[in-house]
């Protein structure tokens, strides 16, 4: 029986993969520019790492994960972001312990057992960045301005940045007071989801997807309304570096992250026309976060965004990735016979770093070219008849049909030249 792939999942054929590559080497890019360095963390964690302070409004319950028992009877759970691994792996390396802040970036499979849809798989992939040991607004600024270079260098048009401040343990009292406040004569009227979220944690009802929960939300209060002098401070930094920069941006009261160990900036980066899956990529700070997850309490902020819905992106806006290219030549048979000669010669021009390949079908020589062109060759090398007796063969430049004889020993000479 055909087995197919898990719903919710994708196969990246070699067709897609160039936009793949190429998000990855644009990312690999920019940070080494903004100086943030690769960790590669392990793709399942324990469970514990992801279900912290149960009974919050946790990500057990956002980001419904893959959770299994081991043959050890060890709860492991797929990782469903990439944050909580990286605060894990920074504590358990004492990467506390260099120079601060410690700025890394990270890329790889996530998993979340969602309902899929356009935008929205079990498996998908992100790329995030996260800066421990720094409030430094600037931080702030430069993670989301690093985001928008990032788009920009994609070539990705219409991006908009949205941005706010989630206040800090200080000021949520009083917004939670404000809030319950605002909600208490209508609390009937909420969805059962945000009936729990109003003892809990109010702040959530505000980012609730239900429509009739945001109608009731939209006069709310905001975190703006109630930010103590320390947050409304740093916010009105983090807005003069990004100006500094000359990222625009557009301050969303609406936008809110409900965990408690969110604090300060919140933000999200949408696509305008990617449809009803429109942001981009997300973050924000989240100075509680490292002393939740066992350590001291030392800043952070990071973002993540996720590369299936940036080629969502680049598709609606046509904006074309050149595709992984074919060999750079093909060695073509005149006689099956030269067939150790090629095997020989292709070998040398992959040493000399020229990519090639040959026919293992038996085609005839025909078939052959037909192939080499299929393959989307740069150059097709003949081996055989009289050239081959003067140790020479005749090189076909695929584009224009060009032909010269080039002996054998220079051939990787004189097609590295050509390709310069
Ligand atoms: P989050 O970790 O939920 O803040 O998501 C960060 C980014 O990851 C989002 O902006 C999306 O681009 C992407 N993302 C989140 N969930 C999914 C999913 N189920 N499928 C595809 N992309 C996702």
């Amino acid at each position: 029986m055909l087995t197919s792939r898990p719903r919710g999942t994708n196969d990246i054929l070699p067709g897609e993969v160039g936009k793949w590559q190429f998000i990855e080497e644009t990312m690999a890019k920019v940070c080494r520019e903004y100086n943030f360095r690769e960790i590669r963390t392990p793709i399942f964690e324990p469970t514990e790492l992801f279900v912290r302070g149960v009974g919050e409004d946790t990500d057990i319950v956002d980001k419904e994960m893959y959770t299994f028992l081991d043959r050890g009877e060890r709860s492991i759970t797929l990782r469903p972001e990439g944050t909580a691994p990286v605060v894990r792996a920074y504590l358990e390396n004492k990467l506390y312990a260099g120079p601060q802040p410690v700025k890394l970036y990270y890329t790889g499979p996530m998993f979340r057992y969602d309902r899929p849809q356009a935008g929205r798989y079990r498996q998908f992939h992100q790329l995030g960045v996260e800066v421990f040991g720094s409030h430094h607004p600037g931080i702030d600024a430069e993670v989301m301005a690093m985001a928008m270079d990032f788009y920009n260098r994609l070539g990705l048009k219409n991006m908009e940045l949205h941005i706010n401040s989630v206040g800090c343990p200080q000021c949520r009292p009083q917004v939670r007071e404000r809030l319950q406040s605002y909600f208490r004569p209508r609390l009937d009227e909420l969805c059962p989801n945000c009936q729990g979220r109003f003892d809990r944690n109010p702040l959530r009802i505000v980012d609730c997807k239900n429509s009739r929960c945001q109608e009731i939300g939209q006069e709310a209060p905001t975190t703006l309304d109630c930010l103590c002098d320390e947050c409304r401070q740093h916010f009105d930094q983090v807005c003069h570096y990004l100006q500094i920069l000359h990222v625009p941006y557009q301050i969303d009261n609406r936008l809110v992250r409900g965990l408690d160990y969110y604090t300060h900036t919140a933000f999200e980066i949408m696509a305008l026309d990617i449809g009803a899956q429109s942001s981009v990529g997300g973050g924000g700070r989240y100075n509680g976060l490292i002393e939740e997850c066992g350590g001291t309490s030392i800043p952070g902020i990071g973002y993540a965004l996720g590369i299936e819905r940036i080629i969502l992106a680049l598709d609606k806006q046509g904006i074309q990735i050149k595709e992984s290219p074919g060999p750079d030549v093909f060695v073509a048979l005149l006689s099956p016979d030269n067939k150790p000669k090629a095997f020989e010669l292709i070998f040398k021009l992959r040493q000399a770093g020229i990519s090639a390949d040959q026919d293992y079908q038996n085609r005839s020589l025909k078939a052959q070219m037909k192939y080499a062109a299929k393959i989307g060759a740069g150059y097709t090398f003949f081996v055989g008849g009289d050239e081959l007796k003067r140790e020479a063969g005749i090189l076909r430049e695929m584009a224009t049909g060009k032909q010269e004889e080039i002996p054998l020993n220079d051939v990787a000479s004189r097609i590295n030249e050509k390709l310069g």
